[in-house]
């Protein structure tokens, strides 16, 4: 028996097959198409959404941000592959209606939209509102370390800067040591020559002088280090263990279906000052006057939880302070003092009132002291010390909300996990491929990540809606 046969190359047809037949009738490339046309690229700002009258017509953005997004949600993401898809893909092909961008059209559509692409993302999310697969009853905040172009090879710091000026200035010595000896020595060829000598001198002064202009320059900025070729991008710890150059990339994660509503490409190396303007941008997305959040201990920051509290946010997230148990627990805990809003001190259990003694500004917080401990009854098991002394963040009530609000649904963190670890596992391991960004710059990573995200939700609200009730949406809107 042979093998099964393919069609003759050179076999003509009767009714030949359309571009369009090749594509079913609800496939991903259609709901691209349909979602990019409805959202009118030139409201989001894209540049040259209006043609001009003049010169060579350029390629409507449109047809760019389908490229793109078709790209994202299939792991293309440079734009000399992206030039190769868009000549022999067929969904390409038809997506694009055989328009075969360069890759410098290509590319430059992506480094020159950087804004217009976050809004894009943002109109997605609009349309999943519109659909009510955005709730905004729960929203889990998180946020992960997403590699920078440059490698930490390109990192400076103060501390290596000092050793390579030590390093120049040892050199230095010991070619003046030489140029000493060939002075002395005039003639003599297995003495260096001095012209040369004193030419690498004034190279290593001059190499001393950018190093310690660098150094000055730190200094002016207060920054720890500086990365070559990508200053805007910070030596960031990582979950795997060593640092890399990387951004922060901060996402808040909407509890019905795991759509991200909102996210933000920061340099901050923490979570911890990120709170606040992640819960109140998710707010905002989702237009409520009340919102609940969860966010792991990372986030745990007493004045970004006031804030949140006075904005009508009920933030989840575990303290992240030491217990600082007394006397290894065996005395008095400090849940076991009341503490009286009014009069600002603490009461003991004895009964006693323990009074504001001082304001520790760098600590955050104010210390309470009792004056009458060496007469109390209970005082061994209360202090070793003279008296007691109880402190209090100042931003414990906040603290203390929060942590009550946890211990009464203790299963908001294991909500939160299941929220947070899919967006991100998704973005790194089946959108971005290896979790690092390829344009340069904050205004690059931001354009990139905006694709990203917008490819992740898309993909996502393809497998909750199906691709044929997208495109009957959007056929009627
Ligand atoms: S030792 Fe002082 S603080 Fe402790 S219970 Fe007695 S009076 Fe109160």
């Amino acid at each position: 028996m042979g093998f099964v046969q393919g069609e003759s190359r050179t076999q003509g047809s009767l009714f030949p097959v359309s571009l369009d037949e090749l594509i079913g009738d609800d496939h991903l490339v259609r709901v691209i198409d349909l979602w990019v046309d409805r959202v009118e690229v030139g409201r989001l700002g894209f540049a040259r959404a209006q043609p001009k009258h003049t010169g060579r017509p350029p390629y409507d953005p449109a047809d760019l941000l389908k490229l793109y997004l078709y790209g994202y949600l299939n792991q293309v993401r440079s734009s000399r592959k992206l030039e190769r898809e868009a000549q022999r893909n067929i969904e390409l092909l038809w997506l694009l209606r055989q328009l075969r961008p360069d890759f410098k059209t290509i590319a430059n559509f992506r480094r020159e939209n950087g804004q217009a692409l976050v809004l894009a993302c943002r109109a997605f999310v609009g349309f999943c509102r519109e659909q009510s697969l955005v709730t905004g009853q729960l929203v889990a905040i998180d946020g992960s370390k997403f590699g920078a172009v440059a490698s930490k090879r390109k990192v400076i710091s103060k501390a290596k800067l000092a050793r390579e000026r030590e390093r120049i200035d040892a050199r230095i010595a010991q070619y003046l040591v030489e140029l000493d000896a060939a002075d002395r020595s005039e003639g003599d060829e297995a003495v260096p020559d001095q012209a040369q000598l004193s030419t690498t001198i004034a190279r290593l002064k001059h190499q001393r002088d950018n190093v310690i202009s660098a150094h000055a320059l730190m200094e002016e900025m207060d920054v720890a280090h500086h990365v070559q070729g990508e200053p805007e991008a910070r030596l960031m710890k990582t979950a795997q263990g060593p640092s890399r150059v990387a951004w922060n990339v901060q996402s808040a994660v909407d509890g019905e279906h795991g759509l991200i509503i909102h996210h933000e490409v920061t340099d901050e190396a923490s979570d911890n000052r990120q709170l606040e303007p992640m819960a109140k941008a998710a707010q905002t997305v989702l237009g409520q006057a009340e919102l609940t959040v969860v966010a792991d201990a990372g986030y745990s920051n007493g004045a970004q939880l006031d804030a949140c509290e006075r904005s009508g946010i009920a933030a989840f997230v575990p303290p992240n302070r030491a217990i600082n148990n007394q006397g290894d627990g065996a005395l008095f805990q400090k849940d076991q003092f009341v503490f009286d809003a009014q009069r600002d001190g603490y009461h003991c259990p004895a009964g006693q009132f323990l009074a504001r003694k001082q304001a520790m500004h760098k600590r955050r917080e104010v210390i309470y002291a009792a004056t009458v401990c060496g007469a109390c009854p209970l005082k061994r098991q209360c202090t070793n010390a003279k008296y007691r002394h109880v402190s209090r963040h100042n931003h414990e009530a906040a603290l203390e909300s929060a942590r009550a609000r946890l211990e009464a649904d203790p299963n908001k963190m294991r909500e939160r996990r299941s929220l947070v670890e899919h967006p991100f596992g998704t973005l790194k391991t089946h959108i971005l491929g290896n979790g690092r960004l390829l344009l340069r710059g904050a205004s690059g990573a931001r354009a990139e990540m905006a694709l990203a995200v917008l490819a992740y939700n898309f993909r996502r609200v393809s497998n909750i809606l199906g691709n044929g009730r997208i495109i009957e949406v959007l056929a009627t809107a």
